[in-house]
């Protein structure tokens, strides 16, 4: 096994996934080995259309591929039933889009909860706990705003948080700048690699954002259905130590 397969957390080999049949079929994945390394940043690039969010969305364990396997944290996601898949998600995977997805009418901190109180947790436990993460990530301060008095960057933040809540292994973030300013954007990358590195997640982020590149401890580029080069160890930068605080550690126990 090479070094690589080794300290993989999400890897998959010869995916395909085609949408639609006969005339109407779209091959948006055309044979995709990948391996997504825990505790760094892996981006997936490409132009509009290339299958980005397909292979984000199957490597999620939210899609399943037309033919390939994914294995993630030790687990065959493709050969798991529907409902063992979605546990496994709902356990180990947390998303972040490029809307924030924010529900309008909860605040910073209910919206942190949500995750957990579906998970069954009692609402006075969610908050705590999300009180916990909106502090580290220098959001504390507003935990009873609404999303529609936060800014995008805020707005981000919160949906990070709420990402995060549950301790999952894998983070997936789908152009989780394209709403936000070039300051702003940087701010969340800098959370997004702290977050990777400080719980050895495996945090995969789809973007067309050239300016957040330099974020990548690994890119992917794809074209047409296929990754085309990858390339690896290239972040240059040292993670600032503000963002390093910001970060949820390790897992906690459930009350
Ligand atoms: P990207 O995220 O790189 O823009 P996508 O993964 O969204 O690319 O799409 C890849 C290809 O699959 C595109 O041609 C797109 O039109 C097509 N596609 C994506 N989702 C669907 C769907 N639900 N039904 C049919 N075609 C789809
Ligand atoms: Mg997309």
């Amino acid at each position: 096994m090479s070094k690589v397969e080794q300290q993989a957390l999400v890897s998959c080999r010869g995916l395909v996934k085609n949408y639609g049949t006969g005339n109407a079929m779209v091959q948006a994945l055309r044979g995709v080995d990948l391996d997504v390394r825990g505790g760094e940043l892996t981006m997936l690039v490409g132009p509009s259309g290339c299958g980005k969010t397909t292979l984000l969305s199957i490597l999620a364990a939210i899609l399943h591929p037309t033919a390939g396997e994914v294995w993630a944290l030790g687990s065959n996601l493709t050969a798991l039933s529907t409902a063992r898949r979605t546990a496994f998600r709902q356990r180990n995977v947390g998303f972040v889009f490029q809307q924030f997805n924010l529900l309008p009418t909860l605040t910073a901190a209910e919206n942190v909860t949500v995750p957990l109180v579906l998970a069954g947790w009692t609402k006075r436990a969610a908050l705590h706990e999300a009180f916990k993460l909106l502090d580290r990530i220098g959001m504390h301060d507003r935990a009873d705003h609404l999303p529609g008095q936060l800014s995008g960057g805020q707005q981000q933040r919160v949906a990070i948080a709420r990402a995060l809540v549950h301790h999952p292994r894998v983070l997936v973030c789908d152009e989780p700048t394209s709403a936000l300013d070039h300051k702003t954007g940087t701010a969340i990358l800098q959370l997004l690699r702290a977050v990777a590195v400080e719980g050895e997640r495996a945090v995969m982020i789809v973007t067309h954002d050239s300016r957040i590149f330099e974020f990548a401890d690994t890119m992917a580029y794809m074209d047409d259905g296929q990754i085309m080069k990858v390339e690896r160890d290239r972040a240059s930068f040292v993670t600032s130590t503000s963002a390093t605080d910001a970060v949820p550690a390790s897992a906690s126990s459930q009350p």
